[in-house]
């Protein structure tokens, strides 16, 4: 089994959430006694948040290489970086190791393309869901049309990740307001929903609507199980 690396804290919360779907998949393919061989660093998510809203995206870049690097030293053999904003900056981080980076794109991709989707709603944080590094990605390289909420739902969608889930805090008003918004997306002809903050399935299931609802999370979790389980 190959030793999955983890840049996680960003936030905290949802980095459990990676925690636990990490070595279920484990448990679930080998059973037993069998867990990850995980290798960690986590950040301190407020310094990280206070340089995205200020625009210094480099200063993110150095700390999360320098937290990359310790991870390889650590003996991880590839990484995941536990954030989709935070793949504003994979190539600088993938630039400053020699394991090679999961991106959480490419994975979320070939879940959607597995299920036949091409056209998307993407739900996140204003930076992902406004900026090019997700999106274009998702189009350019695999085909995806990708459509996100209006500008005011863009901005409600935001502010429940960093002033609440990234906080723990779950509210069924922010639910049913994320649920407005995805039932937007849908009527707009998005075939399905990336819950594309990994913080957002604390929120919002599967369950909670007919949608289909694609959490990236999970997905990069099991991507990231099925890497360090083949032996090819
Ligand atoms: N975890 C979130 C994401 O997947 C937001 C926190 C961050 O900015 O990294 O984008």
């Amino acid at each position: 089994m190959k030793t999955i690396g983890m840049l996680g804290g960003m936030s905290w919360e949802s980095t459990t959430s990676y925690y636990r779907a990490i070595n279920e998949a484990v448990k679930q393919e080998l059973g037993g006694l069998h867990s990850a061989k995980i290798c960690m660093y986590s950040v301190d998510f407020d310094e990280i948040e206070k340089l995205q809203h200020l625009d210094k995206w480099n200063e993110t870049a150095a700390i999360l290489s320098q937290a990359a690097l310790s991870v390889e030293k650590g003996g991880a053999d590839f990484l995941l970086i536990c954030t989709n904003t935070m793949h504003k900056v994979a190539d600088q981080i993938q630039a400053a190791i020699a394991i090679p980076l999961l991106h959480i794109a490419d994975a979320t991709a070939d879940a959607l393309l597995n299920d036949d989707i091409n056209r998307v709603g993407l739900l996140g944080t204003k930076f992902t869901m406004e900026q090019d590094f997700y999106k274009d990605r998702l189009t350019s390289k695999y085909g995806i049309d990708v459509i996100v909420p209006a500008l005011a739902e863009r901005a409600l969608v935001h502010d429940v990740i960093y002033n609440e889930l990234c906080l723990g805090v779950i509210s069924d008003a922010s639910r049913a307001a994320y649920l407005n918004v995805i039932d937007a997306l849908h009527e707009r002809g998005a075939q399905a929903v990336i819950l594309g903050c990994t913080e957002i399935a604390l929120l919002v299931s599967q369950t909670d609507t007919p949608v289909r609802l694609y959490d990236t999370t999970k997905i990069h979790a099991e991507q990231a199980v099925a890497f360090a389980l083949d032996d090819s």
